[in-house]
């Protein structure tokens, strides 16, 4: 231990710290704010000590940096790691599109000033079952983009029972009101009938909105009206009727897996809901986006919202969910989405796959296969449970949680979780192509 004047400068600590991911200022920020909580300490730890605690200042700093993980949640579609993964199909273009000039709007065939997403809006449209379409950033700036367009002003009538929280501190009510429309709730948390919508409605109401309860599941006595109800009250007092679908899956997911079915667009479209939204990145299994479908006035009056314009899509994301949208359109989803294909893996695939890690072990010890329920996630059918296999992890003197921050700190992380006292991983969410890393990490919890 020495006095304040043994504090080491920056340059000599700078001097000591190799191969790390962080850009110079960066790393002169970690060190220099490490060193002045040092100062304010009563007693200096010798240089050696300063410079372990600036290396691990290091490290936490560089954890918080975007970067790969392995998902051994489980979880399908997770939003804290990054919601739906893209496969090589979907992400085809986005090399060429990024590091290329493109026609993002410009006419081939006019030579002229195109629309942009041209393309991209016919093919949403079609897979979508609606007139027209378009994309914007995320569901939640659709949301509030069609009450902009629609309400301003006015009110729009919900049920109570539709008033969610969709993760983050995201209230769906906070959103809508911030588009500067008015709330009309109706009903009560775990019933709302087609009569309280009905004698909602006055002078000031602007359109009804159906919010789909992606995130949470109600039971017991439970009752809503359906689309078509909510449809045909709508045309009786020439209202708008609108659906957040959220998750918004574009095929029966029932057939992928052993989980519900989960409405699609096309179906509330053919209901008689005039206009949907929904994300790109739940269910549908593509890049973050927003994608609206319905009438043809009602999407146009959309885009020639200038508020519409604040919201637009980036080109990547464009290039991206255009290859997601074919491979729909190709009855090819099933192949070229990793989250629809990792949903519906059979269960033997996994157990192969689990037994050949564990084979690769020199020393399997506390390790064994164990069941596992896999989630679809995303605020997406939260009762839904996919079976499915993990490795449980057992190590002496080790607690569960302490294995988790063991193999979060590895290159790349992996994620898992603790469930009856035992750490797991399943299997469901790692790639086939990761199992070799898989079995590294676990070799090195030893
Ligand atoms: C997830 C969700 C949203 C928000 O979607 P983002 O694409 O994340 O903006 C809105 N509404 C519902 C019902 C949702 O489930």
């Amino acid at each position: 231990m020495g006095d304040l004047r043994s504090i080491p400068g920056v340059d000599r600590l700078l001097g000591d710290l190799q191969d790390t991911l962080l850009p110079p200022p960066v790393l002169t920020g970690v060190v220099r704010r490490c060193l002045e909580t040092i100062r304010e300490e009563e007693e200096v730890p010798d240089y050696e000590e300063i410079l372990a605690r600036v290396k691990a200042a290091i490290s936490r700093v560089s954890r918080t940096r975007l970067q790969a993980v392995l998902n051994g949640t489980g979880i399908i579609i997770h939003t804290n790691l990054g919601r739906a993964p893209l496969g090589p199909a979907q992400r085809a273009s986005l090399d060429t599109i990024s590091s290329q000039y493109n026609n993002l709007e410009f006419d081939l065939n006019t030579g002229k000033r195109g629309g942009r997403a041209a393309y991209l809006e016919e093919a949403l449209a079609e897979a979508t079952g609606g007139e027209a379409a378009t994309v914007v950033n995320n569901c939640a700036a659709a949301l509030v983009l069609i009450l902009k367009t629609f309400a301003l002003g006015k009110e729009v009538i919900i049920s109570r029972g539709e008033l969610v929280q969709i993760g983050g501190g995201f209230r769906i009510p906070d959103i809508m009101e911030s588009s500067g429309a008015r709330l009309k709730e109706v009903g009560a948390t775990n019933r709302t009938s087609i009569k309280d919508y009905a004698q909602a409605i006055g002078p000031d109401t602007g359109l009804l909105l159906k919010v789909h309860q992606s995130n949470f599941d109600m039971t017991g006595f439970v009752s809503a009206p359906t689309t078509n109800e909510l449809a045909k009250l709508a045309e009786e007092h020439q209202l708008l009727f609108v659906e957040d679908l959220g998750s918004g899956a574009l095929v029966p997911l029932e057939k992928r897996a052993s989980i519900a079915h989960e409405p699609t667009p096309q179906e509330i479209l053919k209901q008689g809901c005039h206009l949907v939204c929904m994300s790109g990145d739940k269910l549908m299994g593509g890049p973050q986006a927003g994608i609206l479908s319905g009438r043809r006035n009602l999407v146009s009056a959309i885009k020639a919202n200038p508020f519409f314009r604040a919201l637009r899509c980036d080109k990547l994301i464009l290039a991206a969910l255009q290859n997601t949208v074919d491979a729909y359109l190709s009855g090819e989803a099933d192949r070229h989405i990793p989250a629809l294909a990792l949903m519906a893996l059979p269960l033997e695939t996994l157990q192969e796959r689990g037994t050949r890690i564990l084979e690769g072990l020199d020393q399997a010890k506390g390790l064994s296969l164990g069941e596992g329920v896999s989630k679809i996630g995303g605020g997406a059918m939260p009762s839904a449970e996919i079976p499915s296999l993990t490795i449980e992890i057992r190590i002496p003197n080790l607690k569960p949680k302490d294995v988790g921050y063991q193999l979060r700190l590895n290159t790349p992380p992996l994620i898992g979780y603790v469930d009856n006292d035992c750490f797991k991983i399943d299997l469901r969410t790692i790639f086939p192509e990761q199992d070799a890393i898989v079995v590294q990490q676990l070799q090195g919890l030893y």
